[in-house]
Order: structure tokens, then sequence, then C-alpha cells
């Protein structure tokens, strides 16, 4: 598996190279992404990131001070913003809780205990944990999404329905916990899913279509 694995990697990465992702300028605005980016498209979420820098509001302490609802209308391009207000000001008021509002504190916890915590957060669910101890804070996790479910089951590797879990368990058992290798293997499914293997695929410029399909 472990050689599948990598071989998938390689011809993914030798076709698009380095993918710079997740984009954000600080880990916190990565956070923030990861949070509004539930349920909609990344060009919403960059509207509603921009209207927050814009009014200088991007930061742990100014969003915990913000009131509900005007966060909600600041956010509105993300679609669903009351509920996406109330889980970061949930996320934030939890940053603050267990570590004092510092990020740098929060990354020093242990990886396990860290992931429990904030799917205890309301509203965090198991990608959006992992997205943000990948990409905010440089943790070896692997984050599973809709893309890379559906490029494995099309190869064969899982089943249509397998569990985040699952899927997850594949790559953390099987491969190097590097988060390096980690970031840039999500980031590769992200762009595969969304320009060549996409609802309908298009398998003829596949980088990786030499590889085997068992399904
Ligand atoms: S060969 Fe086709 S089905 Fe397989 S990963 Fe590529 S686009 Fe998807």
């Amino acid at each position: 598996m472990k050689h599948l694995l990598m071989k998938i990697y390689k011809g993914l990465y030798d076709a698009y190279g380095p993918r710079h992702w997740w984009p954000g300028e600080t880990p916190f605005e990565v956070m923030v992404g990861a949070i509004l980016t539930q349920n909609t498209s990344w060009k919403n979420v960059e509207k509603a990131i921009g209207r927050l820098k814009e009014n200088g509001l991007l930061s742990s302490t100014k969003i915990r001070r913000l009131r509900r609802n005007q966060l909600a209308s600041l956010i509105r391009s993300s679609g669903y913003y009351r509920i996406k207000a109330e889980r970061l000001k949930a996320f934030v008021n939890f940053l603050f809780e267990h570590y004092d509002g510092n990020l740098n504190r929060m990354r020093k916890e242990e990886i396990k205990t860290l992931r429990e915590k904030l799917l205890r957060v309301k509203g965090i669910g198991l990608e959006t944990a992992d997205s943000i101890l990948l990409y905010g804070l440089q943790k070896p996790i692997f984050v599973v999404d809709a893309y890379t479910k559906r490029i494995l089951s099309r190869l064969g590797i899982v089943p249509e329905k397998a569990s985040y879990e699952a899927i997850q368990n594949l790559f953390m058992n099987h491969l190097p916990h590097d988060e390096r290798l980690f970031n840039e293997y999500h980031a590769l499914f992200v762009h595969l899913g969304k320009t060549v293997c996409k609802k309908s695929p298009e398998c003829d410029i596949c980088p990786i279509k030499g590889i085997e399909h068992r399904a």
C-alpha cells in the first residue's frame, strides 16, 4: 500500500508541482478559512476574509469582541453566515479558554489531545479540525475531503462509502508522519479533483491514469 500511495503522490507532484496550500497569510487566517469553507466555494471564503481584513478585524481578539450579528454580516458572502459566525465565535472562545488566545501555546499541545478538544468545539467536524491541525499548526495529520474520497474510490483503493477515519488511517498507517508530505498530498488531491477527476472525470488528461484502477 505504501508503494501505491507514494506512486500516486509522485505522479501528481510530477505533473502539478507544489500547490502552496493552504492560502492564508497567517495561521489564524488559515483556521478562519477552514471554518468558513464548509459547504461553500473558496472564492466566497476569500471575499469574507477580505472583508474582515479590510476592517482590521482578522484577529482572535477582534473576533472575540465582535457581536455575533456584526460578524455574521461581515462574512455574509461565505454562505450560512449566521451559523458560521457562531462557529467562529465558538472557536475563538475555545482558543482563549484553553490557550489564552495564543496559537503557539495551542501548537505545543500534543496532537491527539488537541484534536479531541477541537472536535468538541461546536461546529468543528473532522475535516475542519484536521485542516486546522495540518495547515494552521503544521501538525502531521492527513486531511480527507470529498475529492480524496472520490479519487480513491475510483482507483478502487477504498469503497465508495468508506468512512473518514478509514481513509485517514490508510495514509496514517502506511506513510511517514511527515507534515510536508501530508500538506502537499491533500492539496494535490484537491487540484486533481477540481480540474480532472471531476464528477465526469477526464481520464485522458489524468497524470495518474497509468496507475492500475481496481474499480
Ligand atoms: S484516471 Fe480518471 S478516474 Fe482515475 S483518478 Fe484520473 S480522472 Fe480520476
